[in-house]
């Protein structure tokens, strides 16, 4: 944790929000073979992305067209030649390269976090202590792993010998959403370079300028070879250029199953490129009546489900809760939701920030709606908070519904911001059937004192993370990724480098 100290210190410093609306104002580009340039038509219509918390406009931010896209691409293939610098990089100083990047996002953490909290509407305490220390240090982590994926010799008949060799998949197209902008880039593009691959990166119209920062600190190093990482701008169209370009070799895209779905099938009429699918979520979290500590566990479930504004893809959405503390539970959770202050991300007193966008407040509206609608009992919130000068941003109250019915679209569809849907259960069967009772397998949390019980329920959820006893557990070292409709793969740990990697296996004659 970022002491309160320093965190005081960050929050006194002149206007934070001047600087980075000063350094906004030098306008997005795009990044491309090693320089920045203008956006060219056609395509060039720009987004003006608004500040979530005041509504005054950020930046304009630039759309690429399908020429950019080819150049970005074409720059990156000639980076992933084979005789290319980046490509006989020994193993050793491309490790090198990496830790140096993840210096260079320490160094700049501050200013990072202040882009991340400007652009997506955060806390920046959330910034600074959740986005940024894994932002940095994902790329030492990787930089440990370039000389650690070898190949095998393999035992085959016939005299000739045979091996193989782990090769960088080559031109990787990488695709992120907007609630962790930075961070969630940083998980492809670390393992892409440690396996000696090169990128285009296309963050979301709304949330780019943190990575398009975060480029020019690494521009400016000179640590990367022209063409290696490039970085286009725009949304839809502009993705599915990339995403259906002839030349690309792997796509890796975090965001919602809708668009994870349309890229499927731009991907299968088109360049047949491996993907990695990192997708939405509506994960239960299970608490049993004989859950150890119930006040350390509330804490603990409100603040996954409504830190970030609720704008996370794996934390839990739904409740289920046990009868016996069902009671006791939501009015422990509407007791720390009417505490809550909505405000202004670089206000300290402030201890939830505005949603990102304005489609997302009003698709949280419209489930809130529904909730009211359906029969649902709604406990906390249900309304903006437009409190002072909260009128002009995107505030939401944190929304608690209990008595969800299983069938609600409240507990099946994902939301993505405050708004938590409560099931109570009575029995461990039915616990898990619930549970599993969705389209989506991203992760799910099982609190119980009873160790065979959270056991036996953790091998029966169908959930890529399950978490026993602590939601919300996250380490370099293990795989991340969700079942079903969450998504295809994994990140992370060696799943990651062998996403980015594709494995020859060469025969030499015995003569
Ligand atoms: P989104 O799917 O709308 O957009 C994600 C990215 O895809 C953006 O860069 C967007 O510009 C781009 N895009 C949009 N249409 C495209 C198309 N047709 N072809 C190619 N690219 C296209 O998601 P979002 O609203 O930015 O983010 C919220 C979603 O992300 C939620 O569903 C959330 O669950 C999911 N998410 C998942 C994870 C995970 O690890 N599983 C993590 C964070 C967010």
């Amino acid at each position: 944790m970022t002491d309160a100290e320093t965190l005081a210190a960050i929050y006194r410093r002149a206007d934070r929000r001047a600087w980075a609306t000063g350094w906004l104002e030098q306008g997005a580009e795009l990044y491309i073979d090693g320089g920045w340039r203008p956006a060219t038509a056609p395509g060039t219509g720009a987004l003006a992305r608004h500040d979530p918390a005041t509504g005054v406009v950020l930046g304009l931010v630039p759309e690429a067209s399908p020429g950019d896209v080819d150049a970005a691409v074409t720059a990156a293939r000639r980076a992933a030649n084979p005789e290319s610098a980046w490509r006989r990089m020994a193993r050793r100083e491309r490790a090198r390269v990496l830790r140096s990047i993840g210096q260079l996002v320490r160094d700049h953490a501050d200013e990072l976090a202040t882009l991340i909290s400007l652009e997506n509407g955060k806390l920046l305490g959330e910034s600074l202590d959740g986005d940024m220390p894994d932002t940095a240090d994902i790329f030492d982590y990787y930089a440990g792993w370039t000389d650690k994926l070898y190949g095998e010799t393999v035992p085959v008949e016939g005299g000739a010998l045979n091996y193989t060799v782990p090769e960088p998949i080559g031109v990787c197209a990488l695709l992120v959403p907007w609630n962790f902008p930075l961070l969630l880039a940083t998980w492809k593009i670390a393992p892409a370079l440690a396996m000696g691959n090169t990128m285009v990166v296309k963050p979301s119209p709304y949330t780019p300028f943190s990575l398009l920062r975060f480029t020019d600190l690494v521009h400016q190093s000179g640590l990367l070879p022209a063409g290696v990482l490039n970085v286009v701008l725009g949304d839809a169209d502009t993705g599915q250029a990339l995403t259906t370009h002839p030349d690309v070799d792997k796509i890796s895209f975090t965001g919602s199953t809708g668009v994870g779905r349309a890229i499927l099938h731009g991907v299968a009429d088109t360049n047949l490129a491996p993907i990695t699918l990192e997708l939405g979520g509506k994960s239960p979290n299970i608490v049993f009546d004989d859950v150890a500590d119930l006040e350390a566990c509330i804490d603990r479930s409100f603040q996954l489900m409504f830190s970030q504004k609720g704008e996370k893809c794996s934390e839990p959405t739904r409740f289920l809760l046990q009868r016996g503390i069902h009671d006791a539970f939501v009015e422990g959770l509407v007791d720390r939701a009417e505490a809550v202050v909505c405000g202004d991300p670089f206000d300290p007193a402030s201890t939830q920030g505005p949603q990102c966008t304005q489609a997302q407040l009003d698709r949280c509206l419209h489930y809130i709606a529904i909730g009211r609608d359906d029969g649902s009992r709604l406990r906390a919130g249900g309304e903006r908070d437009t409190a002072g000068t909260n009128d002009a941003g995107l505030y939401l109250r944190p929304t608690i519904f209990d008595r969800v019915e299983p069938t609600s679209a409240l507990a099946r569809d994902e939301v993505f911001g405050p708004v938590l849907a409560v099931l109570a259960f009575d029995t461990e069967r039915q616990a898990v059937t619930m549970a599993n009772d969705t389209d989506y397998g991203l992760a799910a949390g099982v609190y119980s004192g009873d160790l065979s019980r959270a056991r036996r329920v953790a091998d029966r959820l169908d959930a890529g993370q399950v978490f026993v006893n602590r939601y919300g557990q996250y380490d370099f070292a293990s795989p991340f990724g969700g079942f079903k409709r969450s998504g295809w793969g994994k990140e992370m740990g060696m799943h990651s480098l062998a996403s980015y990697t594709r494995t020859k296996s060469i025969w030499i004659a015995e003569d």
